[in-house]
């Protein structure tokens, strides 16, 4: 069958809901003034449509892009993977744990389509020096309701909202094991990253919208792990990885701060730095006009990371320029500031 009809017939099988439980409304986009590559990119793909798309990449990579259904959420959803790449450095990009933060997704879709979908020189040498494995969307309930935790109504959360559900960033803690795990969607992803052992974790959220000390907006905002377990020189990896972030973002037109971010070790930051990756948060901001831009910017520090990872430089980054990265300011007039800690 050709490539052509086997894509007609993953959409039929995906519209007669085979794969898939049939998806809620896509939310409405807002409008994009800056597209990737001219395209302008869905920045909250539906449950449907992030199957299809993620099939549909895997047919067009010709077997480079590998997809696994790693379980299910409390719902029923599939919970995504796609890895592409066969070197020897490992990295884990996750995305959407909080359900009402989407945008670390289609930078997902986005940098699949980029290194295992075009045909350049320095993709096909960026895999044969790294294996990057992505959880795109772990929360998927939570995306179909637009909000942050899972969707676990009876339980009654340390970390969480009774009559919702857990939030799955306070359940990383590497002293629970996956099967004692109360909320689901992390227990797949402490599986996923046990199983894949990577050198490097990032974990993609949103933020609302912040300036620096001057009264310059901050685009998005980065840390690595601040719990006291975590081995020096894990964090000084992590560090590193951070200012890749930095420089990727800052290049591509953003702003990035640090994160004033917690250390308690259910965070994913702090979990799987104490499990010795190099682990880092990225937070972008929520700024409705600058959408596009954003997965854009996101896409930039996956890339980045994998090229720094693959060529080497990444280590040799001075940690301390983390530290240089200025300090998130306070929110924007007329914004929210957060009430607890985003991550
Ligand atoms: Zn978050």
């Amino acid at each position: 069958m050709s490539l052509k009809s086997r894509i007609a017939l993953l959409s039929v099988f995906v519209s007669a809901g085979l794969l898939v439980a049939p998806a809620a409304q896509a939310v409405e986009s807002t409008a994009a003034e800056t597209t990737v590559d001219g395209r302008t990119v869905d920045p909250r793909p539906s449950t449907a449509k992030l199957a299809f798309e993620l099939h549909k990449l895997a047919l067009l990579s010709h077997g480079k892009i590998r997809v696994d259904k790693i379980g299910r959420s409390n719902e029923g959803r599939p919970v995504w993977a796609a890895r592409v790449g066969h070197g020897k450095t490992r990295i884990q990009y996750v995305t959407q744990q909080h359900g009402d933060e989407p945008l670390g997704t289609p930078a997902a879709l986005e940098f699949l389509r980029k290194v295992g979908v075009e045909h350049s020189a320095w993709a096909r040498k960026l895999l044969s020096k790294v294996t990057v494995d992505i959880v795109v969307r772990a929360n998927p309930d939570g995306h179909e309701r637009d909000w942050r935790y899972n969707y676990d109504p009876d339980a009654t959360p340390e970390y969480g909202e009774k009559g919702k559900g857990y939030d799955i960033n306070r359940y990383h803690d590497p002293a629970v094991a996956p099967k004692d795990n109360p909320a689901t969607e992390a227990g797949l992803i402490q599986r996923r990253n046990a199983s894949f052992e990577p050198d490097i974790m990032v974990d993609y959220h949103m933020q609302g919208r912040y300036k620096d000390a001057n009264g310059r907006e901050i685009t998005a905002s980065t840390l690595w792990p601040t719990n006291a377990g975590v081995k020096p020189s894990d964090v000084d990896f992590a560090k590193q990885v951070a200012v890749v972030v930095q420089r990727s973002i800052d290049g591509n037109g953003g702003y990035v701060s640090q994160y004033p971010g917690g250390d308690y070790q259910g965070i994913a930051r702090n979990g799987y730095g104490l499990l010795g990756n190099g682990s880092v948060l990225i937070e972008l901001s929520l700024i409705p006009e600058r959408e596009q831009q954003q997965i854009q910017d996101a896409l930039a520090s996956m890339l980045a990371i994998a090229r720094t990872a693959a060529d080497g430089s990444v280590r040799k980054v001075d940690p301390a320029a983390a530290d240089a990265i200025p300090p998130r300011g306070p929110a924007l007039p007329g914004t929210v500031e957060e009430a607890h800690e985003a991550a």
